[in-house]
């Protein structure tokens, strides 16, 4: 911070102190204002513009320094001067001390925050940028957030100073008027006649509903804008209270609950029930990564004492169980299941007409128009097929067409080094394809830290992979060796051969098609949503994939929750999304699993930390299982046991994380777990060992070298 910086601060901290070292707080109750109001109202008679000067610079004073009062001097503006001429000080000078308030906060603080706080405030800058002034006059007007945390927090953010100055003029004159009001009648206030007079309760009422009738006054305002253009096609009367369109993870979920707690909904789906998650995605590879591991195990079985052993198998019988297992998996999402959960399932297109009404063109043929009070969007999203050229001559497959294979590719080429381009290529490695993995950039799973990603690549490397890192896919051509892809990377070119190209380059969400655009629902890489999952109208929601910001089927299914109850009850009472403690798992071997922060996430939103790290290899349990590899990485806060953030690398990660999960979504620390037993020999003990690394480094050194010397005095 500059010296000109560090002295203001130093001067408005001298200023706020000495103001609580004086108590001047006394000065600025209601009944030190009762007790001299006699005299305050001679005086107003007497000189009314000085009063007015003065009372106006100690409002602005009050607000720019943030102190206590600004409530109190509002209703003290009622008393002294009356509801009209109360009104009109108490509202320029609270916009005013606010401005000042601002003001001050934008050039001590923004700065140090931005430097600490950076990425965040990115985020909150875009938002505010784009209707900031709006959610200014909201919070302005539904008094809920504190009037000086509203300065001081707006004041961090890039809204313009003249912007925060009008809207909250106009924002905060209803809020003002009212507590002038009160003001009036808390003055005449003498007997406890006075204070169960009509005019006083009913400024009392005023005070406690106006932040409800504000808020819904702002709703009411922003439904009409966006509800404007179809008023004329609203039903009077509503087939269904929900519609949901698609029936993954988040559909599945979200028709569910909206059955169980009474309400007519239908859920449409275009294509198979249980959507990716159990037809394309996390079932499929998660079966085909468990015969992979076992080819592998067989293949290492002399790390298990046995001597000589080999996998003989087809890679059509491989992809047989897949069938099996999906179709054992299916009835969990069956029509049949969620019809007897009281879900109405139609198999058929749907196509949003207006804000209330769907049109599902059915399999069967026909067509149905169905009208509901709420709709939720979860369709879900596909795999992104880059514009490379000569792609679509060579042929390629993506997860949604790869399950149809039936030999197993010679060479392989899989585009894409992220989760699920890992965990194919090398399950696809181990059952014998000469696979070559592309990543465009210097490193796989780049959302992970570095050492993760080096630990996975050199574990997919030992099973066969090449991994081309920093590779950039230029073009696709055959030749007289057959399919063939170009590579580029500093400024060479590589030509690498192959039967089948696996293009796993990322997901988008399906966005077009079903109504969307006609609607002008916005969107960018998903259907854009405020944290409701409110679409631009209110009673339009999303989940899943096609909401994002995460593409995991647990969050689909937790989104799913908010999406009913916010569709069905949320005229009375709405919930956030809540996405504090999201885990997520890459199911490469060994397995990556994470929750919350990583070093290089809190490293860039600047969040202090410090990391305590237990090396597996040192676990009994994984010793036995032959599976000494990998470690727990623990974030917490500096000095505290608050976990912040953990990776575990290793065997059974994805289920070792739960622990921590349930840790952190319930403020338990490091502590917790090393207070808990944990059944030996597991893996779980891993979590229980990196709490107790993390004691040992903040052992009360001090303590015990008393401890010790208390011992030695003992042996005497
Ligand atoms: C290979 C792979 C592996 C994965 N592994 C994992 C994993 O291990 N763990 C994990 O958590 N996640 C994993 N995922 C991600 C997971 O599959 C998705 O996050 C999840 O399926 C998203 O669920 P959803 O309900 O949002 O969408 P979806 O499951 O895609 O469901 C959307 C449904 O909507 C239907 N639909 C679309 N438009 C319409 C319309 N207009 N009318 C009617 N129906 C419509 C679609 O047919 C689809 O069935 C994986 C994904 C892939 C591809």
């Amino acid at each position: 911070m500059s010296k000109k910086k560090l002295l203001i601060a130093a001067l408005l901290a001298l200023l706020v102190v000495a103001y609580f070292a004086f108590d001047l707080g006394r000065f600025l109750s209601l009944d030190y204002i009762k007790s001299r109001q006699g005299e305050f109202a001679a005086l107003y008679a007497d000189r009314p513009l000085l009063v007015i000067g003065v009372f106006s610079a100690i409002y602005i004073a009050v607000a720019a320094l943030s102190i206590p009062g600004a409530t109190i001097l509002t209703l003290a503006a009622g008393a002294i001067f009356g509801l009209w001429t109360g009104t009109l000080i108490a509202s320029f000078a609270a916009s005013i001390g606010a401005t000042l308030a601002f003001l001050v906060s934008r050039y001590v603080l923004r700065d140090a925050v931005q430097a600490r706080f950076g990425t965040r405030l990115a985020d909150i800058d875009k938002g505010v940028e784009k209707e900031g002034a709006f959610y200014l006059f909201t919070l302005r007007l539904v008094p809920l957030v504190p009037f000086f945390v509203i300065n001081l927090a707006m004041g961090l953010t890039k809204m313009k100073a003249a912007t925060f100055y009008w809207v909250s003029q106009i924002g905060m004159l209803a809020g003002t008027a009212v507590y002038v009001n009160a003001g009036t009648q808390l003055a005449s206030i003498d007997s406890l006649k006075g204070i169960l007079s009509p005019g006083l309760l009913g400024s009392f009422v005023l005070l406690g509903v106006f932040p409800l009738v504000a808020k819904k006054i702002v709703e009411v305002f922003r439904g009409r804008k966006v509800f404007a253009r179809w008023a004329s096609q609203k039903p009077r009367r509503f087939d269904r209270n929900m519609v949901v369109i698609g029936a993954g993870a988040a559909g599945l979920v979200t028709s569910y609950i909206a059955a169980v707690v009474k309400a007519k909904v239908t859920l449409v789906e275009s294509h198979k029930m249980g959507g990716d998650c159990l037809n394309y995605g996390c079932v499929p590879s998660k079966t085909l990564i468990r015969s992979a591991k076992l080819v592998n195990q067989i293949r290492h079985a002399s790390d298990y004492g046995i001597e000589r052993a080999e996998a003989q198998f087809q890679f059509g019988q491989i992809m047989d169980r897949i069938r099996r297992v999906i179709a054992d998996i299916e009835p969990h999402d069956s029509v049949e299941r969620y019809t007897g959960l009281g879900v109405d399932v139609v198999q058929g297109y749907a196509k949003l007409v207006n804000p209330w009404t769907v049109q599902i063109a059915r399999a069967d043929g026909s067509a149905q128009t169905l009208t509901a009070r709420s709709i939720v969007l979860a369709a879900g999203a596909m795999p992104f097929v880059p514009p490379l050229p000569g792609l679509e001559e060579v042929g390629y497959l993506t997860s949604d067409t790869l399950w149809g294979l039936r030999e197993l590719p010679r060479r392989l080429v899989v585009l894409g080094g992220g989760p699920i381009g890992c965990e194919l290529a090398q399950a696809f490695a181990r059952l014998g394809s000469r696979v070559t993995q592309v990543e465009m950039l210097p490193r796989i799973l780049v959302r992970e830290d570095e050492e993760v990603s080096a630990l996975v690549r050199d574990a997919l490397e030992q099973d066969g992979v090449a991994v081309l890192t920093g590779h950039k896919a230029l073009r696709c051509g055959t030749d007289t060796d057959g399919k063939f892809i170009v590579l580029e990377s500093t400024g060479a070119e590589t030509r690498i051969g192959f039967d089948v190209l696996l293009c796993a380059v990322g997901r988008i969400a399906r966005l077009a098609g079903y109504g969307l655009e006609e609607l002008g629902i916005p969107v960018g890489r998903t259907v854009e949503t405020n944290e409701y999952l409110e679409t631009i109208y209110p009673n339009i929601l999303a989940a899943g994939d096609v909401a994002g910001p995460y593409q995991f089927t647990h969050v689909g299914a937790h989104q799913g929750w908010y999406a009913a109850v916010n569709g069905l009850f949320g005229t009375f009472r709405k919930f956030k999304a809540d996405y504090s403690v999201i885990p997520w798992a890459t199911f490469v071997d060994p397995e990556v699993a994470r929750v919350g922060l990583n070093e290089q996430e809190a490293a860039a939103q600047n969040t202090p930390f410090e990391v305590t790290k237990y090396d597996i290899a040192e676990l009994d349990r994984a010793i036995a299982d032959s599976a000494a590899h990998g470690f727990v990485k623990v974030l917490t806060v500096p000095g505290k046991d608050r976990i912040l953030g953990v990776t575990i690398v290793g065997e059974h990660a994805a289920d070792l994380l739960a622990e921590y999960v349930l840790a952190m979504r319930h403020g338990l620390g490091l502590n917790k777990i090393l207070g808990t037993i944990h059944t030996y020999p597991t893996m779980a003990e891993a979590n229980k060992y990196a709490a107790g690394e993390w004691k040992r480094n903040h052992q009360p050194v001090k303590l015990l070298e008393w401890v010790a010397r208390f011992h030695a005095w003992r042996r005497g």
